[in-house]
């Protein structure tokens, strides 16, 4: 089941660039980064009372981010919705005729299960799903 929104995924070319526009502009503080080697990106988060901007820059150039940003730019690159069961949750979209760019979940930022449905399928917004583990309830 659909928990709430966790985070939007922001693709930046430049964290140290971005990160200045949330903490001066909006006056939100930068929680954290991480690297994620298997999406070839840098994330910095913020916290918006619970769901979180997650901004994305690309560590190399086939990075999904960097063919992201080569098309369309800066901007929202996709949604993500906490869920409690993230192998239930992709099979009912499966079920109900969506693509799934991974039929099975991956360790994500946060050491969160992640997965992605295709764009194609889903009106041309990038939504994954995340857990707080991978084949059993999150709290
Ligand atoms: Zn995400």
């Amino acid at each position: 089941m659909i928990q709430k929104i966790d985070h939007l995924g922001i693709a930046v070319r430049s964290l140290e660039e971005a990160i200045p526009f949330y903490e001066n502009a909006l006056g939100l503080r930068c929680e954290g980064r991480e690297e994620v080697a298997s999406q070839r990106v840098k994330t910095a988060f913020f916290n918006v009372d619970g769901v979180h901007l997650e901004l994305l820059e690309p560590t190399s150039a086939d990075s999904p981010i960097a063919k992201f940003l080569s098309d369309k730019g800066e901007g929202i690159h996709h949604i993500a919705f906490r869920t409690s069961d993230i192998a239930g949750q992709l099979a009912q979209a499966s079920g109900a005729g969506v693509r799934l760019i991974n039929a099975e979940p991956f360790e994500g930022a946060a050491g969160k299960w992640v997965a992605f449905l295709h764009p194609k399928s889903t009106r041309g917004v990038l939504t994954e799903f995340c857990a707080l583990k991978k084949g059993e309830a999150a709290h």
